[in-house]
């Protein structure tokens, strides 16, 4: 069985945060605003993912009201999250993820970020792909007030099928729709 998830997040950006991407430091002057490190691509990964198994959200798994969250290391959230989705037989195909910041310049970063996902998620790099755009001046952006980051990803599941429990929620709340009809 395979499924594709899609995830996309964005933080707001502020004076003398630092600037962490797919886990690796930026230096920037600017960095994001969030309860946790800001980590916009891991956070869009990580949706991708749970969007795939159908397995709700970021912020159902790591809720921002919970303290332990603060100023978490997102990479730890992705490999918790891939931990947990392994759990239910699930592992990450590939991945491909474009991150959107108008500067600073994320190209020669790239391959430090590929390889700390890659290791996070336990694959082989060929199969994490990161792209940096600008906004083309666009919007707030363009502007250099905000990032952005967008991920998709397939998921193999395989061995025996085990139902998770929001998938068996999800079933039965569908039969009884159908019955209520
Ligand atoms: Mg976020």
């Amino acid at each position: 069985m395979i499924r594709v998830g899609t995830g996309y997040d964005s933080h707001r950006l502020a004076a003398g945060r630092p600037l962490i991407l797919g886990g690796v430091a930026i230096p920037h002057p600017k960095g994001p605003v969030a309860h946790s490190d800001g980590d916009a691509l891991a956070h869009a990964l990580i949706d991708a993912m749970l969007g795939a198994a159908a397995e709700g959200d970021i912020g159902t798994l790591f809720p921002d009201s919970d303290p332990k969250w603060k100023g978490a290391d997102s990479l730890k959230m992705l490999a918790q999250t891939s931990a947990r989705l392994a759990g239910l037989g699930w592992r990450v195909v590939n991945t491909d993820a474009t991150v959107i910041a108008q500067e600073p310049k994320l190209g020669p970063h790239i391959p430090a970020i590929r390889g700390r996902l890659a290791r996070a998620l336990g694959l082989d790099v060929s199969r994490v792909s990161v792209k940096a755009k600008t906004n083309e001046g666009l919007d707030a952006i363009g502007r250099c007030e905000g990032i952005a980051a967008q991920a998709v990803v397939l998921m193999e599941k395989e061995g025996p099928e085990k139902e998770s429990e929001s998938e068996a929620k999800a079933k039965e709340e569908s039969k009884e729709e159908e019955a209520a009809e």
